[in-house]
């Protein structure tokens, strides 16, 4: 049994820090297991004499305050009390030990492969050294570290090299100093044997600032795409947001070993080489979308995030949100910001909605926390970011800019709330109310619009009624109603948008731009003046994070699928059709699709005038998360049936048209990395899953496969035959693992392919894999991709057995003894729990009782377990 139940924190508890730390000089001597930290430490008293600092997992050796040894102090639940200290400002030196090699947890300072390097956010610096480990705690950073020449040629901190040189017995050292002040979690430390590519950026006002990518020996050439990312970041930053770099050297590290995406360290981002290391031949154009992505994210933290923090960290969205907002905006003015848009918004419902209707639900701005490794969520980073991209519908990107503006003249040098962006963005906007729009920041759960509309033709009069509501959440049975910028437009038959005006309104502000705010429970907008029955584009670019249940017809969704300028809408309405019919056949296994559906999706299909990439995700059917999201009970096997019986009835439809697009985008042409070519090969990958479920083109895959030049087309070809097991599918498995099998992150996709496949062999397979040779429990990449595919495998998850569940409950015992955060990831595949038919809940609940009644499992684990058991 536990014994103990973890502490937790609350955002109403917040105190500020009883002192300041205003300089640390840090100095470590690096060894795999006894790594001595020296610390010393100028520190300003704010209230009292008493000082707590964070520590766990380290051996304490000595303390001094203003030289002199000091022993007035305890340490007990993994704080150091220091008490009867001086009043006046004084140095605190402190020495500890700690073991990088037994952190496994990746958690602070660890080895990974050959190189040490450290991971901070949130709580990751008090395993290296005592501290008041909190974000509202700024200091300047100078660090030395001493290490063994030949093994570890390059030491790496925050900020610019100020000296460095040779010492006895083969060592050297390198001291560095970040001027600006940081909390503790913006800190790296990286030495290694390590190739580094070279560039240079010159900033808007003239200075060369210093670009380094560190890698492995031999990847060198796959991170040319990282080193031109950045560059693309910086110049994008100036020119967006008029926001320059403030260093003379901008670094980037890849570790293999990693339990995040990257981090933004100052100075210093240290990466999982998942999003640095990529060539044609090894990287997916999703791959390189991806590192653009995430170079430029972490690059947009060095302002929002490092030049201004979070005071606590139930503001992590004030970072992240954000972050996230300005990174989606950055690939939509480098891409096309239609697929970028619809790709956002899959991924939000694909992930954000499950976790807002299940056991995990928390508002943006959590109210409490027992492990806050736990709220690097969906919710924090992806609702977070449409929250911001609401104050940009409500205030336009003039008004936004001024608002950020206004926050960086406020705020930087300063770890603030997010009740100050808020601040920053009324004043700078004529005082704007955003009384009501905190909700977002409080309230969980995603709301539900429900649209009825009507048409009086002798009045000429269009009414639009708009209800909202929010499911109740854990910790919140009711909720106030939101104010949510919702855009629209009226079509007339030809297909153009309608001039809009309300007749029962006085504030019209908006309506030339097509913006109605949402603020009452109940709603009512009557449009004056419209000469026809208008088909209403509702919500359109998602300008409203919800759920959206209206009263257009077929009709309707097939005339905007065809006619709305509004892309997103386009895409939108196809998926509602296609949802609806999936939801026909799951109720009757002999329900004849509609002809109107058929017909809609052929002449997108057809259509010449748009791009290949927006023809593929249009054509693309909602995931089987999109529909379970719909259902109380959801059976996946029947969702996937009916899903694949779509598919195939759409493919053979088609069949002629689809193999005429599948021949002309398999041309030879030059690979490119950009929105065109990744569009065409999207759209070429699309037409190949779709003709491999029509019987004489069986074999294409195969053949694709064979004559595959880059990885995009080598993996579409690749799951296509493992999830339809067609011909050639063992021999091209074995062909890959042949040719790759020494690169980790490719074998981390060929472990994945085969982990998701719904087929029942699936689970032995899993079974087999696991004691591959490329397989590594110690590795979370390798842990996400094979068995976390096989926990987000829904199908195998929730095998009528059981034995999927109780493979993932053992699973998540053995790798929390090894790493918490990677295990608690696992637990996610349990949000369903609430949804799970009767006899396979019994099973998951008698797993996840004992997992967490254990004293062998990790607060993280404990937090998401007990969480979903009560919900
Ligand atoms: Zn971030």
């Amino acid at each position: 049994m536990k014994t103990e139940t973890p502490v937790v924190k609350y955002l109403a508890d917040y105190k500020a820090p009883t002192h300041k730390i205003e300089t640390v000089d840090l100095e470590f001597h690096l060894d795999d297991t006894q790594t001595q930290v020296f610390s010393k430490m100028k520190i300003t008293p704010v209230n009292g004499n008493t000082l707590e600092l964070n520590g766990e997992e380290l051996k304490l050796k000595s303390v001094k305050v203003n030289g002199e040894e000091f022993s007035n102090y305890k340490e007990e639940n993994e704080i150091l009390t220091l008490t009867g200290l001086p009043s006046e400002a004084f140095t605190l030196e402190i020495h500890n030990e700690i073991n990088p090699k037994a952190n496994t947890a990746l958690d602070g300072l660890y080895k990974s492969g050959g190189m040490f390097c450290s991971q901070n956010e949130p709580e990751g610096f008090r395993r290296i050294t005592y501290f008041i480990d909190r974000p509202d705690n700024l200091s300047v950073f100078t660090t030395k570290i001493i290490a063994d020449k030949k093994d570890y040629p390059f030491l790496l901190s925050n900020g610019n090299l100020i000296e460095s040189g040779d010492l006895e017995d083969g060592k050297h050292f390198a001291v560095w100093n970040d001027p600006f002040a940081k909390p503790a979690y913006l800190y790296a430390l990286v030495a290694g044997d390590l190739a580094v590519i070279e560039d240079t950026f010159k900033t808007k006002s003239g200075r060369d600032v210093k670009l380094q990518v560190f890698v492995d020996k031999g990847n060198e050439e796959k991170s040319h795409h990282a080193m031109e990312s950045l560059k693309k970041s910086m110049k994008w930053d100036e020119e967006r947001f008029r926001l320059e770099y403030d260093l003379d050297i901008y670094m980037i590290v890849a570790v293999d070993s990693f339990n995040m995406g990257a981090m933004e360290n100052k100075g210093l981002n240290i990466f999982n080489s998942a999003y640095v290391l990529a060539s044609k031949e090894t990287a997916e154009d999703r791959n390189f979308f991806g590192i653009e992505s995430v170079v430029g994210h972490e690059y947009f933290h060095n302002w929002t995030g490092n030049r201004v923090t979070c005071r606590d960290w139930f503001q992590l969205t004030l970072k992240e949100g954000l972050t996230v907002f300005r990174d989606q905006e950055f690939s939509a003015d480098l891409n096309s910001r239609s697929v970028c848009r619809i790709n956002d918004v899959r991924n939000l419902k694909a992930a954000q909605f499950p976790e807002d209707a299940g056991p995990q639900s928390h508002p943006i701005q959590p109210k409490s926390y027992i492990e806050m490794n736990n709220f690097y969520t969906m919710t924090i980073y992806e609702k977070g970011a449409e929250v911001i991209r609401m104050y940009h519908t409500l205030l336009g990107e003039e008004g936004f800019q001024r608002g950020m503006d206004k926050y960086f003249e406020l705020y930087d040098g300063q770890a603030v709330t997010t009740a100050d962006f808020t601040h920053a963005m009324s004043v700078a906007n004529d005082n704007y109310d955003f009384s009501q729009f905190r909700r977002w920041y409080d309230q969980a759960g995603t709301p539900v619009l429900d649209i009825t509309t009507k048409y009086d033709e002798a009045a000429k009069e269009f009414t639009l009624t708009v209800n909202q509501s929010t499911p109740a959440t854990p910790g919140q049975p009711t909720k106030e109603p939101f104010h949510m910028p919702f855009l629209l437009g009226l079509l007339d038959s030809a297909g153009n948008d309608m001039t809009l005006a309300l007749k029962n309104r006085d504030d019209q502000n908006d309506l030339d731009r097509g913006l109605l705010h949402i603020k009452a429970d109940t709603e009512t907008f009557v449009f004056a003046n419209v000469n026809e029955r208008p088909v209403a584009s509702l919500n359109r670019n998602f300008s409203a994070p919800v759920v959206l249940r209206s009263d257009l017809t077929d009709e309707d969704f097939v005339f905007l699928m065809a006619n709305d300028n509004d892309d997103f809408n386009r895409y939108e309405a196809g998926q509602a059709l296609a949802l609806k019919n999936i939801h026909a056949m799951l109720k009757d296994e002999n329900h004849q699709v509609d002809e109107l559906f058929i017909k809609a999706w052929g002449s997108i299909l057809n259509d010449n005038n748009i791009d290949e990439e927006f023809k593929a995700v249009c054509l693309s059917l909602p995931s089987m998360i999109d529909v379970a999201a719909t259902i109380d009970i959801p059976n996946y096997r029947a969702i996937h049936e009916a899903k694949d019986k779509l598919f195939k009835l759409l493919a053979n439809t088609y069949k002629l048209e689809l193999a005429s697009i599948y021949n002309d985008l398999s041309t030879e042409r030059p690979f490119k990395v950009d929105a065109k070519a990744m569009g065409e090969r999207k759209l070429r990958g699309f037409a190949l899953a779709c003709l491999s479920t029509v019987e004489e083109h069986k074999e294409l895959a195969r053949e694709c496969f064979k004559y595959a030049t880059n990885m995009t087309d080598m993996m579409n070809s690749l799951s296509v035959m493992v999830n339809e097991n067609l011909p050639g599918c063992q021999e091209s498995l074995k062909e890959f693992y042949d040719k790759f099998k020494d690169q980790t992150l490719v074998m981390q996709k060929w472990l994945s392919v085969q982990a998701s496949s719904c087929d029942d062999t699936t689970f032995d397979k899993v079974q087999e894999l696991m004691k591959d040779e490329v397989f590594d429990m110690n590795v979370p990449n390798l842990v996400s991709a094979l068995i976390g595919s096989f926990a987000r495998n829904k199908v195998q998850f929730n095998h009528e057995s059981g034995r999927g569940m109780k493979f993932i409950a053992e699973m998540i015992r053995k790798v929390d003894a090894i790493n918490p955060q990677s295990a608690s990831r696992l637990a996610g595949a349990f949000n369903d729990y609430r949804k799970m038919p009767a006899d396979l809940k019994e099973i998951a609940k008698a797993e996840l009782t004992a997992i967490v009644e254990s004293d062998k499992t990790s607060k993280n684990v404990y937090e998401k377990l007990s969480k979903t058991l009560n919900s």
